[in-house]
């Protein structure tokens, strides 16, 4: 159906089950279900935006809110001394899955750099 909610607006809407750890007019943020890194969380937007390359310059004031949320949930969470790594994937050859704009935090171990 065209209007289907996808994945992740279901778990902002509470229809799918996940471990919440922050939530707002404009976002949720949840633990990934299948972690990469000791901690894997996900800041999805309410809005359903396809992926970054879709966003348009409305979107503006939510794309800036979800880094200021990734960064918040981080230091809540005592990683701003350790570090962390936000990646946003978009597209097959960004190894997007999903097809809901989400930026990944990963912390709890060193990350090694290039990725993957
Ligand atoms: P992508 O590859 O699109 O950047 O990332 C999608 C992420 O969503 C993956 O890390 C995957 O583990 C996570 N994910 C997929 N389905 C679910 C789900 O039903 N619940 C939760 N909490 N995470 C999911």
């Amino acid at each position: 159906m065209e209007d289907e909610k996808t994945l992740f607006q279901k778990i902002c809407d509470k229809e799918i089950p996940a471990e919440i750890l922050h939530e707002d007019d404009l976002c949720v943020c949840f633990k990934d279900i299948s972690p990469q890194a000791p901690v894997h969380y996900l800041v999805v937007p309410r809005k359903p935006i396809v992926r970054v390359a879709e966003a348009s310059p409305e979107d503006r004031n939510v794309l800036g809110h979800l880094l200021l949320t990734a960064a918040q949930v981080a230091r809540q969470q005592g990683f701003d001394e350790s570090g962390f790594r936000l990646v946003i994937n978009n597209g097959p050859d960004g190894g997007e899955a999903v097809p809901h704009l989400h930026v990944h935090i990963l912390a709890g171990r060193p990350l090694e750099w290039p990725p993957g």
